[in-house]
């Protein structure tokens, strides 16, 4: 069911490092220890304010080209927790597995078989005469380890109660199936997307965002009649791809894998992962699996309801086929700030700054006085509830010029208002350019059409491709 690790261990030649991208996501409150103050708790984090608005600004982008643009594509949030038998259904009871192989030796630490297996392949040793990677200690036999996490309802806790935390959203489509169809007034090709949360109990901590026992997927499934799968597979491919470097990631680091015949899931006749050169390789980012029939045929055997299409003009009845591009917030989000993030020296100092792209940015502009008095702060003031009426906005007065800047640098703020002594005399701001840090005065009536304009343009990361770098 889940795709083998194609690691491989490329790793980019960039200044970027997971400790740095760890290091300012704390430092600067995108991402935070869950838990810290009884000790954190494994792959688990918690989004402080600035991470949370870049958070909704990935959703948003996401719902955008997925729904808003589009005529054939309707919204879904279902419930995380459903009737158990979905999970029977589904197959995930049987074969939501991962290989856990647990170390005899001195660490006892657990492992994941399948990881373990490509990391010798690709170091070119015998991937059948595994050892433990952290004190070479003999390993157990690989034993299969379900990843869907299990409560229960009501008080007692017996057979009957047990319910699952959803491993994945897209279940929750295909129980909608049928009344979408009915209340979307939808024919295939069609398809349902939805924004949530999915839990899994994976065995392998470590890597951030990447890999997380809580975390947020953006799933579409789209519906379409069986001969048409394959080019709607294509399809969505190149839409997927588009959609990252749209948003400003680079293509050189991206790149689109298919899965070999011995790692496609259960219920799918081809899948291929987005994969983004993160610090620690080339790794999954998003799927994009032709799922075939098999998930509305199993549901309509379990449930005993009729998941099909029936064309009233035609007379035509059928299942149709499934394309899913799977993508996870968290792993966007970290493949994002990996691109963004960037070293340079301005005026002899070292400057941290994330260059995303400006709809992710998680404030547009900072507006600052350059003194805190002379009046400068009021004006400032001014501009900045303005301004914040049409866009994420911040006010800063507190500390030298230069730290505020780099302040904004560091959390990727695209524009930079100065209010100066000039201000004061003709009403005009310095706008600053966080990219290129070019200056140029602008009168403050015209700062919102012309933020504006400029945060709607066509943006390419300033960053060099990889074969430049
Ligand atoms: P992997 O092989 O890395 O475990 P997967 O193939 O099991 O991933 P899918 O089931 O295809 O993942 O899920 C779709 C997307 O959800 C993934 O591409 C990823 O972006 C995200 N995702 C899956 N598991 C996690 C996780 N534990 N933490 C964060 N994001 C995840």
């Amino acid at each position: 069911m889940r795709a083998r690790p194609s690691n491989l261990r490329a790793v980019s030649d960039e200044t970027v490092t997971m400790d740095k991208i760890v290091a300012l996501c704390k430092r600067r409150g995108f991402v935070l220890p869950a838990s810290e103050i009884y000790g954190g708790i494994a792959n688990t984090y918690d989004y402080g304010h600035y991470g949370t608005l870049m958070k909704n600004n990935v959703v948003n982008a996401w719902w955008r080209s997925m729904v808003q643009l589009r005529d054939d594509v309707v919204a879904l949030d279902s419930a995380i927790i459903q009737h158990p038998r979905t999970w029977e259904a589904s197959g995930h009871l049987q074969g939501f597995t991962d290989p856990l192989v647990q170390c005899l030796g001195k660490c006892k630490r657990r492992f994941r078989a399948d990881h373990l297996r490509e990391e010798a392949i690709a170091r070119g040793e015998d991937p059948d005469a595994l050892v433990c990677p952290v004190c070479g200690g003999e390993l157990s036999e690989p034993r299969d380890f379900n990843l869907m996490f299990e409560t229960a309802i009501g008080p007692v806790r017996d057979e009957g109660s047990t319910v699952y935390l959803r491993p994945e959203t897209a279940q929750g489509i295909f129980l909608n199936f049928k009344s979408t169809l009915q209340f979307a007034r939808k024919k295939p090709p069609f398809g349902i997307a939805q924004v949530g949360k999915s839990f899994r109990n994976e065995i392998t901590p470590g890597n951030f965002v990447f890999r997380m026992l809580e975390f947020s997927q953006m799933e579409m499934e789209f519906f379409v009649p069986p001969a048409e799968a394959e080019r709607w597979h294509e399809y969505w491919m190149r839409e997927r791809m588009e959609w990252y470097t749209r948003l400003g990631i680079r293509e050189d680091h991206l790149r689109l894998r298919a899965h070999d015949a011995d790692e496609l899931s259960h219920y799918s006749t081809a899948t291929s992962d987005v994969e983004y050169l993160y610090p620690i390789g080339w790794q999954e980012l998003e799927g994009i699996a032709n799922r075939g029939d098999f998930d509305l045929r199993q549901h309509a055997e379990y449930s005993r309801e009729k998941l099909e299409y029936f064309d009233s003009g035609t007379g035509e009845r059928y299942v149709p086929h499934v394309i899913e591009p799977a993508a996870g917030v968290d792993r966007s989000m970290l493949s994002f700030l990996c691109d963004a993030y960037d070293e340079d020296q301005q005026g002899g100092e070292k400057r941290t700054v994330l260059k995303l792209h400006p709809a992710l940015a998680p404030v547009k502009v900072a507006v600052l006085p350059l003194v805190r008095k002379d009046g400068q702060p009021e004006v400032a003031r001014e501009i900045y509830e303005t301004l914040r009426e049409r866009m994420w906005a911040e006010y800063d007065e507190g500390g030298s010029i230069g730290k505020r800047y780099r302040r904004q640098d560091e959390i990727g703020t695209p524009y930079g208002i100065t209010v100066d002594h000039q201000t004061l005399e003709d009403r005009t701001v310095t706008l600053r350019d966080r990219d290129t840090l070019e200056q140029v005065r602008v009168a403050i009536d015209e700062l919102p059409a012309e933020l504006e304009h400029r945060l709607a343009a066509p943006w390419r990361s300033p960053k060099p491709q990889r074969a430049a770098a």
